[in-house]
């Protein structure tokens, strides 16, 4: 299963994870202006000029010093459905370190897209049923965005919990 950019089409995107796979097992490196680098970010990536950059958390928390000028699309957050999830603190310290929209998805161990968040942002819509996720609460309230698959971390239907931002975890 192949990275799928957020909001089509996909600028220049650099991935930083190795976990994007074709049909017969192999990584998928190169899509379009879908690159992965599967060491993560580095001279390459970076001489690659990336309008978006696709990676987990960490990674993501690792650029935040980094000045990276063709960033100017968005910055795609993946993560596992076991990870723990972005929370407000995290999406502002990455708004204000790179000023671009930040979307998260979550990937199944195949590669396959499990969850995403729209251009809406208002939660990350459940792409099929993923018993994975089922803990999760979900909303089924039509979406912003028009599309009308639930979604888990909606907003109002997250419970108050003790923010720490990705970055200090
Ligand atoms: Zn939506």
């Amino acid at each position: 299963m192949e990275f799928i950019y957020p909001v089509p089409p996909a600028p220049r995107t650099a991935v930083l994870v190795p976990w994007f796979r074709d049909r017969w097992n192999f990584p998928i490196l190169m899509k379009q202006s879908i690159r992965v680098f599967p060491e993560g970010w580095g001279m390459e990536a970076a001489r690659y000029q990336p309008a978006a950059i696709a990676g987990t958390s960490r990674q993501i928390c690792a650029l935040m010093p980094w000045r990276i000028p063709s960033l100017t699309h968005a910055v795609i957050v993946l993560a596992r459905p076991q990870d723990k999830r972005l929370n407000d603190l995290d999406r502002d310290l990455f708004w204000s370190s790179f000023h671009v929209p930040v979307f998260e998805q979550i990937i199944g161990n195949s590669g396959e897209l499990m969850a995403f968040e729209c251009e809406a942002h208002d939660g990350l819509h459940l792409e099929s049923h993923h018993t994975a996720l089922t803990h999760e609460t979900t909303c089924s309230e039509p979406c912003p965005c028009g599309r009308k698959t639930p979604r888990i971390g909606v907003t109002d239907w997250v419970e108050s919990e003790h923010r720490i931002a990705a970055c200090a975890r």
